[in-house]
């Protein structure tokens, strides 16, 4: 099966915050099911750490209490109130779960390479610590500014701001709302 919801290169924190999007205006649940999760999961595997590859997506549950808490971590950020601390707890122990440290290797060549080593988490907590991490990141890091939520009408989604005015998530939601307010605006 193929990730029928939308995944558009955006950080790993807010691909999982929009596996909740709509379609015609009606919720949908990307993550429903352990097929949708694997799905998804193929569809981000790219950027997951290596380790996460074995991602079990019989941990469904887990996945949707850090989804949960993640969507709650993020929200709060761009309407600059704090968090549940349950939203904060939950963040915490998925990064405290895959502990990690860089590790010194010989690159092909002579030269030297850093490699990331996970000390001694499953694959699936893997993947679970990297969503957490990068939520933790974006809430407090340099970009945490340009987290934005879809202004369309009927869209949910989240996306970083690649320049200071992007209102949309997608181009697709930009005509949208265009079309939205030409309608307003031409039938009063
Ligand atoms: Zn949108």
């Amino acid at each position: 099966m193929t990730y029928p919801g939308p995944v558009r290169e955006q950080p790993l924190a807010i691909e999982l915050h929009n596996t909740l999007y709509a379609a015609d205006g009606e919720p949908l649940d990307g993550l429903a099911d352990e097929r949708g999760l694997r799905a998804w999961l193929g569809a981000v595997r790219g950027r997951l750490p290596a380790e996460a590859r074995g991602a079990d997506p019989r941990r469904l549950a887990d996945v949707r209490r850090l989804r949960d808490a993640v969507r709650e971590v993020l929200h709060a950020a761009t309407e600059q109130r704090p968090p549940r601390p349950s939203a904060v707890r939950a963040v915490n122990d998925a990064s405290r779960r895959c502990p990690s440290s860089p590790q010194l290797g010989a690159a092909r060549g002579g030269g030297m390479r850093a490699a990331i080593d996970h000390h001694g988490a499953d694959a699936t907590d893997i993947a679970l610590g990297a969503f957490a991490v990068d939520a933790i990141d974006l809430v407090t890091g340099a970009r945490r500014g340009d987290l934005g939520r879809c202004g369309a009408p009927g869209c949910v989604l989240m996306f970083l701001r690649d320049h200071p005015r992007r209102a949309w998530c997608s181009s697709a939601c930009g005509n949208r709302a265009r079309q939205a307010r030409h309608y307003r605006r031409t039938h009063p």
